[in-house]
Formats: C-alpha cells, structure tokens, sequence
C-alpha cells in the first residue's frame, strides 16, 4: 500500500501521536533511498523482517521494493510500512518528521523517536541527504555501500560533526536503533 505522503500520515496525526504516546509505536525507522541490484541490498529486507512489531517503517525511493511486500501487519490500524512515494516524496518524510516535532514540543529533530537507515546509490539522494544535514539529523546509517566519490577528508567531517555511520549488521542496527542509537 503506498500513497502515505505527508497530507495523509498529517491527517492521522492524532492516531499517531496517540500511538508514540501510549507506546504502541516505539520508533519509527526511515529506510527510504535507492535500490541496487547487489544482494547486499537484502540488508534491507532483513533489517524491515527483523524489526521489533512496534516500529514502524517511513520509505520513499527504491529502497522500499526490497520489503514493501512483506506482510508486517499494522498498529491499531496504522500500516506499519508508511510508504510516501517515489523518492522525491522524501520531503513528506520530512514534513512529518518536522509536525511530530512540533506536536511533541521538542526543539530538537534528534530527540524524536526516529532512526534513518539510508539505502544508498544515486546523485539524487545527495540532495536528500545533504537536506537532512541541513535539518541537523544525526546519527543517519548509510548502506549497503557508501558513495564512491566520498573522500577520507569528507567522511571524516561528516562523522564528527553528523555522526554518519555505514550499516553494520542486521542485529546490530536494529537493536542499536531500537535503542535510539
Ligand atoms: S534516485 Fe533513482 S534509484 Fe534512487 S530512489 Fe530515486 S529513482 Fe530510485
């Protein structure tokens, strides 16, 4: 089911908050960006599989077509794979992650109960994520690969002041996200 873009997960807003709030959903778990064909990229499909039943997914782009069809169920109505579109709805991503800000009167993006385990390819998701650091996201996980063009000097700055980390192992990053990490 896709079509999740910002208008509409908005218009749930209250079921949503409602949920975070009662604890029915702990995290949600941005895995939006590219798709390749490396089976590497099964990362992404054991990381969706592997989540714990009370987080929920945010997807956009490619990523998506390596889980979206799995049958993950919902909470309390709410599918547990919010999917906003193709990648260019990465800016309903945003937008949402902005309004639970607000609701949640928090003054920083990094205190929301969202993790972002970013599939990673193509030139347009530099844009995305050149936006999210704008933003002051941290902490995001790149993966399978990391861009070819990133240079030792350039990954450096963008882990000390972004902590941008690579994806580890399924277990590993979902535990650590489940544990806000
Ligand atoms: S940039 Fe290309 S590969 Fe990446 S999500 Fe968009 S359409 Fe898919």
């Amino acid at each position: 089911m896709g079509g999740f873009a910002h208008n509409q997960v908005l218009a749930l807003a209250d079921k949503v908050v409602d949920a975070v709030k009662s604890g029915a959903i702990k995290r949600f778990i941005v895995m939006a960006g590219c798709d390749g064909r490396q089976k590497s990229r099964n990362y992404f499909t054991e990381v969706a599989k592997a989540l714990p039943k009370d987080a929920v997914i945010l997807t956009a782009g490619c990523a998506k077509y390596r889980y979206n069809k799995l049958d993950l169920g919902n909470i309390g109505g709410i599918p547990r794979i919010l999917d906003a579109g193709q990648c260019n709805d990465c800016y309903s991503l945003v937008v949402i992650a902005l309004k639970l800000k607000e609701v949640f009167e928090l003054d920083d993006i990094n205190d929301l109960p969202i993790s972002f385990d970013i599939g990673w390819y193509e030139q347009k998701a530099v844009a995305v994520l050149l936006a999210l650091l704008f933003l002051g996201v941290k902490g995001i996980r790149l993966g399978p690969t990391l861009p070819a063009f990133i240079s030792p000097n350039v990954l450096k700055v963008l882990v000390e002041k972004f902590n941008i980390k690579p994806t580890d192992t399924v277990e590993a990053d979902v535990e650590a996200m489940m544990a806000g990490k």
